[in-house]
């Protein structure tokens, strides 16, 4: 079956056509700028060369007629017709408490992602949106909503309850949740494959380090415990988030700037991590690399910072899980950074990883770190989220 799967941001629409029996992608691309002047579509057919171009995108169903458009196009496209699209697979940034799992899309279920538009209101109302867009034009396909936040919802309470009065996780639902599920469940599961061991047997901590970054702890297969919150701000500092800080500041923040609460906040979000303390070098991690290496010494110290703050969440993890049988790096920075990678193991080497200089240098690959007396095996194993939301929602529309 040719399953498409979106991920709608509020002004982007990320997609991929995959077909399911052999796994391969047989395109993807990007929207980009929907709703605003200038409005482009990249598109790339596998094998193909990758091309953009302005399409005028006044809304997401309009975007999502131009993906059908280019994915059926006698020159770049890979179908004849919309009619062989099985079934759609959709991002779904949060689902609450509602969501253990994926689920195959209908009125109830919109229904309840609406409910959960409060505690993630950039995304979840564009990814309804892209839910909308898709049955208005392809009724009758099986869609599928696969959701970051499900994979946690095994979290103990001791786990997700924050220190505050019960009355607000009673009346407002506030608790961790945790996002990057796809991922942690995709790689935890595939870490166990490689080592030929069964993830029930196992406690594995995953690092997703990307531009936003996450920890999880996975015991036995199911999340107990994992870095991001309410929202992801919480936890690692990432690419532009702060992650954990004294929530105090935040009010001294504001009295001392001048700012509302909503202001510091869009401050933690998108000028804080990594970006703010190299004083403004970048978010990327290569060029802070690059940028250390050169003798910039604020992008070694947020490098540094970082690494720490990774070191700590395995130690924290190690202990929550009473013990940790295998590290998995993913993501951006955790597939490719060796230089990153180095960092941290400076951090973990006391719980017996061994890991080896040599192994790590490789990038972007399945690939054990540790040599063979680790009693840690650390690895890297490269996430795919898409991947991971269409075999969902392949099973899901069999079982529709
Ligand atoms: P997200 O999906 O959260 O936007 P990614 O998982 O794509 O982010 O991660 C982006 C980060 O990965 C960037 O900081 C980038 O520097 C890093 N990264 C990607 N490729 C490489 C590479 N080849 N070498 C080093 N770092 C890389």
């Amino acid at each position: 079956m040719k399953v498409l799967v979106l991920n709608c941001g509020s002004s982007s629409l990320k997609y991929q056509l995959i077909d399911s029996d052999t796994e391969d992608v047989l395109a993807k691309g990007l929207c980009e700028r929907i709703g605003i002047d200038g409005s482009n579509i990249a598109h790339q057919p596998a094998g193909g060369e990758k091309v953009k171009e302005e399409a005028d995108m006044p809304d997401h169903t309009a975007a999502v007629k131009i993906v059908i458009a280019k994915l059926t196009d006698e020159k770049v496209g890979v179908i004849s017709s919309l009619a062989e699209i099985g079934a759609v697979g959709h991002r779904v940034v949060h689902g609450g408490e509602d969501f253990s799992g994926a689920v195959v899309i209908d009125e109830a279920v919109i229904h309840a992602i609406e409910g959960c538009n409060d505690l993630a209101p950039l995304h979840n109302p564009a990814n309804l949106i892209g839910i909308r867009s898709c049955q208005a034009i392809m009724p009758g396909v099986p869609m599928v909503a696969v959701f970051d936040t499900a994979f946690h919802q095994s979290m103990p309470k001791k786990a997700y309850l924050y220190g505050l009065p019960y009355e607000y996780y009673r009346k407002y639902k506030i608790r961790r949740y945790g996002f990057h599920g796809t991922s942690h469940d995709f790689v935890s599961k595939r870490a166990a494959e490689i080592l030929g061991k069964d993830r029930k047997d196992l406690k594995i901590i995953v690092c997703h380090l990307g531009n936003g970054a996450s920890v999880s702890a996975v015991k036995y297969g199911e999340s107990v415990d994992t870095s991001m919150g309410l929202t992801p701000l919480e936890g690692l500092i990432m690419g532009t988030r702060s992650g954990d800080m004294d929530p105090a500041i935040l009010s001294f923040l504001a009295e001392k700037e001048g700012l509302d609460a909503a202001q510091v906040i869009e401050i933690c979000n998108k000028k804080s991590g990594v970006l703010g303390l190299s004083d403004g070098a970048s978010s990327d991690f290569r060029d802070l690399v690059q940028a250390s290496e050169e003798g910039n010494e604020q992008a070694g110290n947020a490098l540094e910072a970082y690494a720490y703050r990774v070191g700590k969440y395995i130690g924290a993890y190690a202990a929550a899980m009473n013990g940790v049988d295998v590290i998995a790096f993913t993501a951006g920075v955790g597939e490719n950074n060796a230089e990153v990678r180095a960092m941290v193991a400076r951090y973990i080497g006391y719980l017996g990883t061994n890991i080896d200089p040599e192994r790590n240098r490789i990038r972007g690959e399945e690939v054990i770190l540790s040599d063979g007396g680790a009693k840690v095996v650390t690895m890297v194993v490269p996430t795919n989220e898409e991947l991971a939301i269409a075999r969902e929602t392949v099973r899901l529309a069999a079982e529709s």
